[in-house]
Formats: C-alpha cells, sequence, structure tokens
C-alpha cells in the first residue's frame, strides 16, 4: 500500500487546539477594488525590492513597482492600476514598519503581457531555468506564513540531492480555510503547478499533505490523480503543527532534518498550495503575485469568508465585507490564532504573506493573569521541536543569547503550542521571540 492512505503524524509533541474552521464551506469570493493599496518593498523574508517608480507616476495592474535587490530578494508589483502617491514608511500586519508605495486606484487596467484568461494551460513548454526566471519576475514568494522567495528554495545548494518535492495543503492553524478551498476551486491549476515544480527541481515524485479534516481535498486529488504514482496524497491525522515544514516532511516521509538545517539536507523541498496556484499562474499565464486568497473570520464574524484580495489592500475593508468590526471585538489577528501577530491599526495593509484576519472576542482576548512555573512539563510534552521551553523562556527573559543558543532556541518554530497547554498561563512563546532575536543580534556582524 502506498502512502495515500495511511494516516500519518510527526512522532515528537504536538496539540489539539479546536478547529473552528467556520468559513471551509464558503466559496472563495473576489473583493472589490480598494480605492488605495499600500504596498510595502519588503513582503518576503530577505533583502527589500529597489523602488522604480515616483510619486506621480501611473501604473498598470501587475507592472513592477519594485525590483529584487540580489538573490534573497523579490520583486514587487502594483496590484492595482493607479498613481502612485506617497511613498513613505507605514507599519504592515506584522508590527514592523517599511517603506511602501502607496497607488490610488484608478479603473483596473493590466499590464498586457498577463494572460486573464481562465483557459487552464496543462502543456508545460519552459525549461527548468525559464520556470526559475519567471517566478523570480513574478515575485512568488511562500504563502503559507513564511514569505521565503520561491526562486531561492528551487536553487538547490551546490552538494545536496533532492528526490521529493512535498506541497503543504495541511493548513492546521485554526479558524483558516483559504488553502482548503484553493485546493477545493483550483485542483487542476495546483497539479500542473506541481508539474512545473517538479520539472524545475528534475525531482520524480511529488505528494501533497493534506489532513484528514479536509476529506472533500483529499477526495478531490485522489480522484483527479486517478492512481498515479509520479504525484500522490498522503493524508494525515489532525494534530497541530502539521504543517510545519520539518513535522511535514517526519509525518509523510519518515526524514528528519538535523537542528539548524533545511528540508534540502534531507532530500526534501516543500512548496505550499497557494503559493503552487502562484507558480501555475506565473509560469503559464505571467502573472506576477499581486493578489491571494485571504479568510475572514471569528466567532463574532457575522459572515466568516474566503476573500480574492488585491496585495495592499487595508485590513479594514476585508472586514467590512464581511459584516463590520464585531462590536464585542477585542483583538484583531492577522493569520491564525496560534502563529498569528495582533494588528495594532486597521489600515494595515494585506501582504503576500497574510493568510487570514481572525477577530477575537473581548472575553477571550484578555490577558489572563501569569503564574508560576509549577513544572508540570507540558510544555516539554507538546514541543515538536524536542525542546524545553520553560528553560528557553528564562533563557529569553534574563537575555543569555550564547546559552540560548547552546539550548537550541533558533530550532524553534514558534508554534505557540507550549503557550496553549501551559497550565500557568506563562507568556512562553513571547520570550522564546526575543530569545531568538536576541541570538540572531549577537551574531550579526557589528559595524
Ligand atoms: S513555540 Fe517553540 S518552544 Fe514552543 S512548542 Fe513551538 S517549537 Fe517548541
Ligand atoms: S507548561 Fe508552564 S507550568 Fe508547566 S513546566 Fe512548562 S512553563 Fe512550567
Amino acid at each position: 500500500m502506498g502512502l495515500r492512505h495511511k494516516l500519518s503524524t510527526f512522532r515528537i509533541g504536538g496539540v489539539h487546539p479546536p478547529e473552528q474552521k467556520l468559513s471551509a464551506m464558503v466559496p472563495i469570493a473576489p473583493l472589490p477594488l480598494p480605492r488605495m493599496v499600500t504596498i510595502p518593498i519588503v513582503q518576503h523574508i530577505g533583502k527589500p525590492a529597489r523602488i522604480t517608480v515616483q510619486r506621480g507616476d501611473s501604473v498598470k495592474t501587475g507592472q513592477v513597482i519594485a525590483t529584487h535587490d540580489g538573490f534573497v530578494s523579490s520583486n514587487i508589483h502594483a496590484s492595482v492600476s493607479g498613481k502612485v502617491g506617497i511613498i513613505e514608511e507605514t507599519m504592515d500586519s506584522t508590527g514592523f514598519k517599511h517603506i511602501a508605495v502607496n497607488i490610488r486606484v484608478k479603473g483596473d487596467e493590466w499590464d498586457e503581457s498577463i494572460d486573464r484568461s481562465d483557459t487552464l494551460i496543462t502543456e508545460i513548454t519552459c525549461e527548468p531555468k525559464e520556470i526559475v526566471e519567471r517566478i523570480l519576475a513574478a515575485g512568488i514568494v511562500g504563502m503559507g506564513g513564511a514569505a521565503f522567495p520561491s526562486h531561492v528554495k528551487l536553487t538547490i545548494p551546490e552538494g545536496k540531492h533532492v528526490d521529493t518535492l512535498l506541497i503543504n495543503g495541511v493548513e492546521c492553524e485554526p479558524y483558516l480555510t483559504a488553502d482548503h478551498r484553493i485546493m477545493l476551486e483550483k485542483p487542476n491549476e495546483i497539479l500542473v503547478g506541481i508539474r512545473i515544480l517538479m520539472k524545475a527541481l528534475g525531482v520524480p515524485r511529488a505528494i501533497i499533505g493534506i489532513e484528514d479534516n479536509k476529506h472533500d481535498a483529499i477526495e478531490l486529488f485522489e480522484k483527479l490523480l486517478g492512481g498515479q504514482t509520479a504525484i500522490s496524497v498522503a493524508a494525515l491525522k489532525v494534530q497541530y503543527p502539521q504543517g510545519g515544514e520539518k513535522q511535514l516532511i517526519q509525518a509523510v516521509l519518515n526524514r528528519e532534518v538535523p537542528s539548524g538545517g533545511l528540508p534540502a539536507d534531507v532530500g526534501v523541498i516543500v512548496h505550499n498550495v497557494a503559493t503552487t496556484f502562484a507558480v501555475y499562474e506565473a509560469v503559464q499565464k505571467r502573472k506576477p503575485l499581486i493578489e491571494r486568497v485571504v479568510t475572514v473570520t471569528g466567532k463574532d464574524v457575522k459572515t466568516p469568508s474566503n476573500f480574492l484580495v488585491r496585495i495592499g489592500t487595508p485590513v479594514i475593508d476585508l472586514l467590512n465585507a464581511a459584516g463590520g468590526v464585531p462590536e464585542d471585538a477585542g483583538k484583531i489577528i492577522s493569520g491564525g490564532p496560534m502563529m498569528g501577530k495582533a494588528i495594532a491599526d486597521l489600515e494595515v495593509p494585506i501582504a503576500k504573506g497574510t493568510s487570514g484576519i481572525l477577530v477575537i472576542p473581548e472575553e477571550e482576548a484578555k490577558r489572563t493573569e501569569s503564574y508560576n512555573c509549577v513544572r508540570c512539563g507540558k510544555c516539554i510534552e507538546a514541543c515538536p521541536m524536542g525542546l524545553e521551553p520553560y528553560y528557553l523562556l528564562l533563557l529569553g527573559r534574563k537575555g543569555s543569547p550564547e546559552k540560548a543558543e547552546a539550548e537550541h532556541i533558533l530550532d524553534c518554530i514558534e508554534c505557540g503550542s507550549c503557550s496553549f497547554v501551559c497550565p500557568s498561563n506563562r507568556p512562553i512563546l513571547d520570550y522564546i521571540r526575543l530569545g531568538k532575536a536576541e541570538v540572531r543580534q549577537s551574531k550579526a556582524p557589528k559595524v
């Protein structure tokens, strides 16, 4: 029997937060164009892009407005047509300030090179080098949250041998349903995207990992694949954080990425399903990453939704389209409840890595009092990376970057499982994030 009918999972740690996939049955709907977009030039891991437009310029939808600066960087495109307004530092949804290009929307005139038809193009005529070039040109980055430039992932480091492409359709964060809907609504495009990525990487097989709470997506892909062996589906047990790259690799292939290592060290490259769809559009349609599917949800949100949103649209527009900001909203989060970050200003723009907007009611948003550690060990049991979270909290709070590094703090994937299980409500992840930042700072070249 192949991997397809086995419910596998990762071996260490993990938790089971309530799923709350309120928008799972809601089809993707395009959000009306905003009046203005704000497009940060950093929406990816790596160097900021270099701005190529000026205030007053007219731009078309899909036109480059900032080019990648070096290899680990990404192109940024106008997501609308109109006039470039002020270019200034703006807060993004992660709470950091970056230079952003404002565009006042006028009409919706697209760059002529983009194929806007719905026709499915299955024949892949591009050679591997051209595939990577088109993905770079289109500014594709990982859309599952990490926003790592996709062309970099397709360039295998010398000395490494990759044999498997893993497609991440897990979407293990509670509430979020954007990836689920893309799998249901664009499966054929995703399958072409997978073949494109396989061709670029020169790998003989691909496996789509999907959690067992998305039966419809599993069945759909199995039906479309019709038993072919090069691409298969791995149905996975529902367990958080199944969508972490290292956990997914362990669950599907039983391979262990070493501490500080990369998936390529064990012969694997992982791409998210939404990214794979964007790769299809970039290579077959020459469409840059100018829009994405975003889930807008929460217990008191009137109409939990999955919207197709132009990059740079203010968060408030999405909330208004989902019935308005609920009266009892206590906290608004970019992303899911486990790994997402609270948004301070509802004017912040949707970025390439924004998968969801979640409204938490006031009652649940209140910071519960934190007590002393009772040494119950629950955080250790829950940690999927085999770390000692209670101790990393102490090191992060004390400011001991050398010790924290020796305790593998950088292996923390910030899944939040430790904070979720802690009976003393200790702010474990907050201090681990602080500790990780200190380690990175201590290693940065001094100027
Ligand atoms: S947030 Fe980090 S330390 Fe906490 S459980 Fe996840 S990986 Fe472990
Ligand atoms: S779960 Fe909380 S109380 Fe228990 S050991 Fe970890 S930090 Fe301490």
